[in-house]
């Protein structure tokens, strides 16, 4: 008898099988590769990383060291097997991705509750289930969440804009305002770099000149203008608008209209839009700034932008094909569907970004399919922690803007802080917050006593 089927043996998908089976759940998990491949995978093991093969910083004040934290405290799998796998990388979590995906591999083939199939599901299942299919969902499989969901609700390419620090704008340039002053904040809802026409054309020039990341086959309808759903229009990287002609942006998203630079008196002769991108403010994003440069060549090109000479970057522009739901509108942050009590999303396809959100997504599944199969109140981690603050971030955010989100700091509560410190220490200060609150509420929901299963005290 099968107590729980998983769609997909990728990061998610092979951390979610892992935790429900330890919890003593009989689990199916389903991985269509290799008899149907996504286009990005290379290998048929489980947990394939398909690009980069750093799991982020593992420093314990950094945000993606504090989400690692909490999983290791939560008892991950997969992050066992990364550290086993590690590599020379400095303050990051790299692996031999290899050894990496035969570990989690060996780990999933030989539990005694965990059984593979090999095929691909065309459809949602209608028993307990965690989807974890992945950005590169099967279209069959697609097609069905988006009957479940609303074909509104699902979206197929990633065109993310850059997302830089607000401290680090230079705003002795910059200037807040909202066009012709309708926004809803006195002093102007968007931070405004204003160019010269001269600032202009060495901008486009540069943004020609720079190197691209190569698009993959499955990528190339980018090129032709991305549709995705019916939430997206036409949303060109940058630098392929501005091949269209020299002034092509100056008339698009880097349109001036409606907005004066205080310190002239006078309209510039283009704008690139800052949009605050978080709650506390601390992040803010360019403006239908997608692009597919890469990422040494974003940071060089983009800091010529007047106002952003030494910009920070917390997220590059990245465009690629990612299937992802509308978890704001679907979602609860237990990671369960809105109408279906035992149907789970974790992964990419919730919204979250990064190998090691994917991971953490997973694991969360995972325990809260065992808990609900058990009669257990599934949980909701606290919104302090990274992970608790991922799923609030990706079934609260505005469905307006909704983008895949990685871990990062600005989407947790702000300090209560009575005096300014810097960055460093209040990493210091987030960590410490999310992982007493994180031993807190497994304390509460007595986790520690998941027979051979983790104990708070473990990993604090
Ligand atoms: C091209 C690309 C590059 C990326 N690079 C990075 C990076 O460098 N760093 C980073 O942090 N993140 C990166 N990401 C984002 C993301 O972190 C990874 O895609 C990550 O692997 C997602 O984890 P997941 O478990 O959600 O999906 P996946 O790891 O992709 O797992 C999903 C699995 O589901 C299977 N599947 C799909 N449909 C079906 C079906 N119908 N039936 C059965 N099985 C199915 C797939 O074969 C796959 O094995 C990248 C994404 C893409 C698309």
């Amino acid at each position: 008898m099968t107590d729980l089927l998983i769609i997909g043996g990728g990061l998610a998908g092979s951390e979610a099988a892992y935790q429900a089976a330890q919890r003593g759940l009989k689990v199916r998990l389903y991985e269509m590769r290799p008899s149907v491949q996504t286009g990005a995978h290379q290998t048929h093991d489980l947990a394939e990383l398909v690009c980069s093969n750093s799991l982020g910083s593992n420093l314990p004040d950094r945000a993606s060291g504090v989400l690692k934290n909490e999983v290791r405290i939560l008892g991950s799998m997969l992050l066992e097997c990364a550290e086993i796998a590690s590599l020379p990388a400095g303050g990051a979590l790299a692996v031999d991705r290899e050894l990496f995906a035969r570990l989690v591999t060996e780990r999933i083939e030989n539990h005694p509750n965990i059984e593979i199939i090999r095929e691909e599901v065309k459809e949602i299942p209608g028993s307990l289930s965690i989807i974890t299919s992945g950005p590169l969902t099967s279209p069959a499989l697609s097609q069905s969440i988006a009957a479940l969901s609303g074909e509104e609700h699902l979206f197929f390419f990633d065109a993310i804009s850059p997302v830089i620090h607000a401290d680090s704008i230079n705003m002795e340039v910059a200037f807040r305002a909202s066009r012709y002053g309708t926004g809803e904040q006195d002093e102007g809802d968007y931070v405004n770099c204003p160019f010269t026409k001269d600032e202009y054309y060495a901008f486009v020039e540069a943004l020609l000149q720079a190197e691209r990341i190569e698009l993959r086959a499955f990528e190339e309808a980018i090129k032709g203008g991305v549709k995705a759903g019916h939430f997206f229009e036409g949303c060109l990287p940058v630098e392929i608008i501005a091949e269209r002609g020299v002034d092509s942006l100056a008339f698009g998203p880097m349109r001036p209209v409606g907005l004066k630079d205080p310190r002239t008196g006078k309209r510039p002769y283009a704008v690139v839009q800052l949009r605050q991108d978080n709650l506390a403010g601390s992040l803010y994003n360019l403006v239908g700034f997608q692009t597919n440069l890469k990422y040494p060549e974003q940071k060089r090109v983009l800091r010529l932008i007047p106002g952003l000479e030494n910009a920070e970057f917390m997220r590059y522009g990245q465009m690629h094909r990612n299937t992802f739901i509308a978890s704001p509108k679907l979602l609860r942050p237990t990671l369960q569907h809105i109408t279906r009590d035992d149907l789970f999303f974790a992964g990419q396809i919730t919204g979250v970004e990064g190998y090691m959100g994917n991971i953490a997504t997973g694991l969360l599944a995972g325990i809260n399919a065992a808990r609900l199969h058990q009669h257990e109140e599934p949980l909701t981690l606290p919104p302090t922690t990274m992970l608790g603050a991922l799923c609030h971030y990706v079934t609260h955010a505005d469905l307006k803007d909704f983008q895949p989100m990685k871990a990062n700091f600005g989407i947790l509560p702000p300090l209560d802080l009575t005096s300014r410190i810097g960055k460093r220490e209040r990493g210091k200060f987030y960590a410490e917050r999310a992982l007493g609150d994180l031993t807190f509420a497994l304390a509460n929901h007595a986790l520690a006593a998941v027979p051979g299963e983790f104990s708070a005290e473990d990993g604090a």
